[in-house]
């Protein structure tokens, strides 16, 4: 009989271009899938229910992958550090992998699973999987990890990518006998999302499983071509023109050695200038996710506060009525009232919309970011802590952004990305008839507000408010 392996599935919920999966199989066939729905993440305050109905959707999907490679995913409910040892008891598995981290408590998490595993003898094998490059590879020239993005996207371009790696196949699953000692360790159904108590009846940004994710890449990267036009068309709410990947990459549904191999094959078969162009500034995209990762992984104490020190003092207003108008879409500025509508309705808000709320919550508001930072991550399909963070303290220049004061001017943004106001009708139906140019503007009359909210805050006197108590705290 050959020695069981256990590999410990968490955000990487595929089968295909797994670099600890395929190290895994490498060792032998008898490679059994594990997930644990983790009570530290799914009872904590942050949750969003279209997080969860995504991640059960994968998991549906990677049992049936499992099943095709002729193995099973077994999963388990409670601490990981109690449950998998006690998995790896009934089925005196002496092995297991699973691919690394960077979040915080993802490391906490890993350290105490990897203790907890020592008395039934079993051998950990950790690999890095969801990052072209690990943290530690892309160095300055001094050997630190990055703080600005700018010279770490060069050195990141620079460094040769590995490519795909073995999809998983010709298992050994398990025998009765093992799979009823797997379920007296704990081993369960797959929970619906009621079972897990919560709710969501919206259709997803994307449909869950790596095979969905899959086909939308080939989509962007080859059939629809969107990649190509992406530098001209991302910044356009009303447009289909980024990816809408990003929960895929949030729980690693993608392989993300395949996903730059289908770039570059975008790259190699097109000539013109813009259309590369748009591929390359699609690739800046997964630079800035790796980016954010590094970060966090070298700097856990982004996840707790401000990167600069100057903004542990920052003296917010967190006024309750003002940061429940923003949630809601009610603050009586139609594009941040929109993408508000849009997270709230959708689960996820394009880029551009992402950064004009954050600066109107934080610099129009003067609401700390963090409220913002919760906010997203309780409504966000994609809700991920390294990118969520590393985009709220860009917006609230908190972070590792070197340029100090960005405000957004709502009106100004709506003008340039929203010129006929087709995303504001959309999510904002009481404007549905109110004048293109008086959307825009801000400058409805009465009869076009009727069923409209007055602007909470005058943007001009808020923006003014806000340099003045910044330049206090700098003095
Ligand atoms: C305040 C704020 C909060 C954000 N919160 C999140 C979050 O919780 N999760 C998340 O995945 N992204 C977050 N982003 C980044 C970005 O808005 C989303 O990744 C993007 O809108 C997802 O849509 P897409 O997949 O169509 O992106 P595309 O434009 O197609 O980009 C491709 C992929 O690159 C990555 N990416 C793109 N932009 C960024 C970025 N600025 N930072 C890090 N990675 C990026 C994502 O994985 C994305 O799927 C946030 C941005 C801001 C300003």
């Amino acid at each position: 009989m050959t020695d069981r392996i256990l590999f410990w599935h968490r955000k990487d919920l595929r089968i295909v271009d797994n670099v600890g999966l395929a190290a895994a199989r490498e060792h032998g066939p008898a490679v059994t899938g594990v997930f644990c729905l983790d009570p530290g993440i799914l009872q904590a305050d942050d949750v969003a229910p279209a997080r969860v109905k995504y991640m059960l959707g994968c998991l549906e999907a990677l049992q049936q992958d499992y099943q095709k490679a002729g193995s099973e995913l077994l999963i388990l409910q409670g601490k990981p550090e109690q449950k998998l040892p006690e998995l790896a008891r009934a089925l005196d598995a002496k092995i297991c992998y699973w691919n690394r981290d960077v979040e915080p408590y993802a490391k906490a998490r890993d350290k105490a699973v990897y203790e907890a595993l020592k008395e039934p003898g079993v051998e950990v094998h950790a690999r890095w999987d969801q990052l072209l490059h690990a943290p530690g590879e892309i160095r300055s020239g001094k050997g630190d990890p990055y703080t600005v993005y700018g010279p770490f996207k060069k050195n990141w371009f620079g460094q040769a990518k590995t490519k795909p790696v073995e999809t998983l196949a010709g298992c050994e699953g398990l025998s009765a006998a093992e799979r009823e000692q797997a379920v007296g360790a704990g081993a369960t159904e797959l929970p619906s999302l009621k079972d897990l108590g919560f709710r969501w009846d919206a259709k997803l940004p994307l449909a869950p499983g790596s095979a969905a994710a899959y086909e939308q890449l080939s989509n962007f990267c080859g059939g629809q071509q969107t990649i190509l036009g992406y530098d001209d068309q991302r910044n356009f709410p009303a447009v289909v023109g980024t990816s809408f990947l990003s929960a895929a990459f949030k729980f690693g549904v993608l392989g993300i050695r395949d996903v730059w191999q289908r770039t570059m094959e975008a790259y190699g078969a097109s000539e013109a200038d813009e259309a590369r162009r748009g591929v390359i500034v699609w690739q800046q995209e997964l630079a800035w996710r790796e980016f954010y990762q590094h970060a966090m992984y070298f700097f856990p104490d982004l996840a707790k506060g401000p990167y600069r020190e100057l903004w542990q003092k920052f003296p917010w207003e967190n006024n309750e009525g003002l940061f429940q108008a923003w949630c809601e879409g009610r603050t009586g500025y139609p594009i941040v009232d929109a993408a508000m509508r849009q997270l709230n309705a959708t689960g996820w808000m394009h880029n551009r919309c992402r950064m004009i709320v954050a600066s109107f919550l934080t610099k129009d508001l003067i609401i700390d970011w963090r409220w913002g930072e919760k906010y997203f991550m309780q409504k966000l399909v994609d809700g991920d802590l390294s990118a969520n963070n590393g985009g709220w303290q860009w917006s609230a220049s908190s972070g590792m952004d070197p340029k100090p004061l960005r405000i957004f001017n709502p009106y100004t943004q709506a003008k340039k990305f929203d010129k006929e106001a087709k995303y504001i009708r959309h999510w904002v139906p009481e404007l549905k008839s109110a004048d293109v140019g008086s959307i825009i503007s801000g400058k409805l009359g009465a009869l076009e507000r009727v069923d409209y909210p007055e602007a909470i805050v005058v943007h001009n006197d808020r923006q003014r408010e806000f340099k003045a108590i910044y330049a206090s705290l700098k003095n």
